[in-house]
């Protein structure tokens, strides 16, 4: 065997098994393969000045290389079993809580130390969201923030790279079963491995469907999240932002039952494009340093949509929404809520004159033309609603940038080990469809090396 194990995908899933395999067993033969670049040469081309808006790049520098989707996110480290995923039906609730501490301490110490950690335990907005019909879910989140979050990456990096074999813009194209482990294959050639973990993210889902195919794993898929992202003045958030920084809140509509939620939200911060296979869509960042802040805070309002049989391609269906808004606008849609509501679509003059200033470079149009309805009506809605906890959210200029879709890798058939049926063989982060966050693709990727570690 070339390597002990071989982690395909260096998101936080990859450096986190990697990070806990070090700790567990410092002579262990590891490489890393990812199919993006280092961190210093991730560089997306988006300069809001020669190029304004995404040219789908063969490899997108936001989705892809050392730290993954997270590296340059806002870095929110969410602790808690109510929302990121769902480790815990895989490894009891206690255990998913404490793996998320540990990976919290680790960044810490590696250049997260004064960062602060907000609570919802013992504040009065739980009750002021139930009294309007609001929930807010319970949670410990860590602002890292996006310069912080860099900065850990780099240190986790130099710490890794003596001990760790990275193979960068190494795409691996098939894994095959061979006696007593596993072949990877990538640009032309290939190694042989005696356990491998792949933690290839969101963006590795596509080829995580081939690899399932090929070795007859078994899954399934039936959910997508579409919405869009708010962007309003910071001040009218203060109140939430200030004492927990990023709230989840979740309504449930009248007219059609459906759960609207908050999410990934950004005080002071920017809405950015993400790319995810070609398909722009939109995402929010926020930074640490208060030179790099706005006046701005975004957050989305995504609702769920859960199919059932015979319809089997829910990122299809979210991917079909997110092509619309990129055929009518050429990328990014954004929309005054007061236009949204009257009917009528947002010019770059009525946007100009509104009093919110965008800090995305997205074209003026109508989102009515790109959102179901069942959808649209739930966005507004919560706006409503969110209206008598944070007055003036429902204003006139109130953003709104489409569209903001959350893909959901299909769920790989794993027990609780994270292991498939092909023993040796682990599926983690959000490419398994467990989890959907720093926090717990982290932990999970601690948990599988603890795993490994006992075995070999
Ligand atoms: C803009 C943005 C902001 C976000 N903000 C937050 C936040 O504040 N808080 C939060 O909890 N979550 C946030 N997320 C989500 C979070 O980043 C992910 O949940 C997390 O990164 C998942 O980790 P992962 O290791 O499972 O996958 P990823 O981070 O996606 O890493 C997978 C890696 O595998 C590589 N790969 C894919 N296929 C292959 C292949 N065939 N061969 C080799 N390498 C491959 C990819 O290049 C990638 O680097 C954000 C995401 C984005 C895009």
């Amino acid at each position: 065997m070339n390597y002990d194990v071989i982690i395909v995908g260096a998101g936080p899933g990859g450096i986190f098994s990697a990070y806990e395999l070090i700790q567990s067993k410092k002579d262990l033969k590891i490489a890393v393969f990812e199919e993006g670049f280092p961190l210093e040469k991730r560089h997306c081309p988006i300069d809001g000045d020669k190029v304004k808006s995404c040219i789908k790049c063969k490899t997108c520098a936001i989705m892809n290389g050392f730290g993954g989707a997270g590296a340059f996110s806002d870095g929110k480290y969410n602790i808690t079993n109510d929302f990121g995923g769902t480790l815990y039906e895989y490894i009891g609730k206690e255990q998913a809580i404490d793996l998320m501490k540990y990976v919290d301490e680790i960044n810490v110490t590696h250049g997260g130390e004064g960062t602060k950690m907000y609570s919802t335990a013992g504040t009065n907005f739980k009750k002021l969201c139930l009294q309007n019909k609001l929930k807010l879910l319970d949670a410990s989140v860590r602002h890292l923030g996006t310069d912080i979050n860099y900065v850990v990456l780099e240190n986790l990096y130099e710490e890794l790279k003596n001990d760790v074999d990275f193979y960068f813009h190494s795409s691996v194209n098939k894994i095959e079963c061979i006696n007593n482990g596993y072949r990877i294959h990538y640009n032309h050639t290939s190694l042989d491995c005696t356990k491998c973990i792949i933690s290839v993210g969101r963006s590795g889902s596509k080829w995580m469907e081939t690899v399932c195919q090929d070795l007859d794993i078994p899954t399934k898929s039936n959910r997508v999240d579409i919405g869009v992202r708010v962007e309003l003045p910071a001040v009218i958030f203060s109140d939430l932002t200030d004492e927990l920084y990023e709230s989840k809140i979740v309504y449930r509509t009248e007219k059609f039952e459906d759960n609207v939620r908050t999410f990934c939200m950004n005080p002071y911060g920017i809405v950015v494009n993400e790319n995810t296979n070609g398909i722009v869509t939109v995402n929010g960042h926020s930074y640490e340093n208060p030179e790099q802040q706005t006046e701005n805070t975004n957050f989305a309002l995504l609702v769920a949509k859960h199919f059932s049989e015979p319809f089997k391609d829910s990122n299809g269906y979210g991917e079909s929404i997110a092509r619309l808004s990129n055929m009518l606008g050429g990328g990014v849609i954004v929309q005054r809520f007061g236009d949204l509501v009257r009917g009528r679509r947002s010019t770059v003059n009525r946007i100009k004159e509104g009093l919110v200033t965008p800090t995305l470079a997205a074209t003026p149009g109508d989102l009515s033309l790109v959102l179901p309805k069942r959808i649209l009506d739930g966005i507004i809605e919560m706006i409503y609603a969110l209206d008598k906890i944070a007055p003036g959210t429902a204003n006139d200029d109130t953003l709104l940038y489409g569209v903001e879709v959350k893909f959901y890798n299909m769920e790989v058939d794993i027990d609780e080990n994270l292991e498939t049926k092909h023993k040796g063989l682990y599926m983690i982060g959000d490419g398994s469809g467990v989890t959907h966050s720093l926090s717990h693709a982290s932990a999970s990727g601690v948990y599988v090396a603890r795993k490994i570690a006992e075995t070999l």
